[in-house]
């Protein structure tokens, strides 16, 4: 079901986002929700968040996904282009729960049948320790209580963030290896929803499903919330 078909009434009303900041800290959201009894916009600061109905029309839909290897499907939900972008980056930046359980239950209607664990492609440690959090471990965990599935092997990563780095970067660097943290409990194997915020190149996905593939994982569903525009050619010029 695409987003802007959410009914909005399902939203949580008359009560805070459940965001977890600190009693003693005041994000926007939880101020203007308190006043309001609605979180604001993410993408245009309306009381009627935290994804307004006009902004849920602007979302574009994804552009097409080059394959990536290791993954058996892999689906992302809208463009990472306005409204899709101030949705990220709220998810990533500002912690924005209420927008998380939207986005976290659409993943779940589009999550295959056969699915035996959820699993997120994590984010680098520095940026969990920056952040407070890893947004992509939030949603799967969302995820796979609406799902009804267990948490998979935890991946962990290693080595800078890939924000700002080319796509031949990104594919031959030597960080940003992922690999499985819990190897010592026997692996049971089966389908993995492997779940993220944004695909890029596709580099960080690939990366989970090898690991997990090493081992005994398989098949790997990628469920993503924002595709970039389509693939730079990795000879042309690196525009960001
Ligand atoms: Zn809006």
């Amino acid at each position: 079901m695409p987003i802007d078909e959410l009914p909005i009434d399902e939203l949580p009303s008359n009560e805070l986002p459940r965001d977890d900041l600190p009693a003693n800290e005041l994000s926007a959201e939880r101020l203007t929700s308190a006043l309001f009894g609605r979180p604001a916009c993410v993408a245009c600061d309306s009381r009627a968040g935290p994804l307004c109905g006009s902004c849920r029309t602007l979302l574009r839909p994804p552009p097409s996904l080059p394959p990536v290897a290791g993954l058996a499907t892999c689906h992302a939900l809208f463009d990472y282009a306005g409204p899709g972008r101030a949705a990220i980056t709220a998810l990533k930046y500002r912690n924005q729960r209420a927008l998380l359980g939207e986005l976290a239950a659409v993943l779940a209607r589009l999550a295959p049948p056969a699915v035996d664990h959820v699993v997120w492609a994590p984010t680098s440690a520095r940026r969990r320790r920056q952040r407070g959090f890893d947004q992509a471990e939030l949603l799967a965990r969302r995820v796979a209580r609406l799902i009804d599935r267990p948490i998979g092997p935890r991946l962990t990563r290693r080595g800078g963030p890939q924000t700002g780095r080319s796509r031949s970067e990104r594919l031959t660097a030597g960080d940003g290896n992922v690999g499985v943290g819990n190897r010592r409990r026997r692996s049971p194997g089966g389908a993995v929803l492997l779940i993220d915020d944004v695909v890029t190149t596709g580099a960080t996905l690939q990366r989970c499903a090898t690991a997990l593939a090493e081992v005994g994982f398989g098949p790997v569903h990628g469920r993503v919330l924002a595709a970039t525009a389509p693939i730079r050619r990795p000879s042309g010029p690196a525009r960001r």
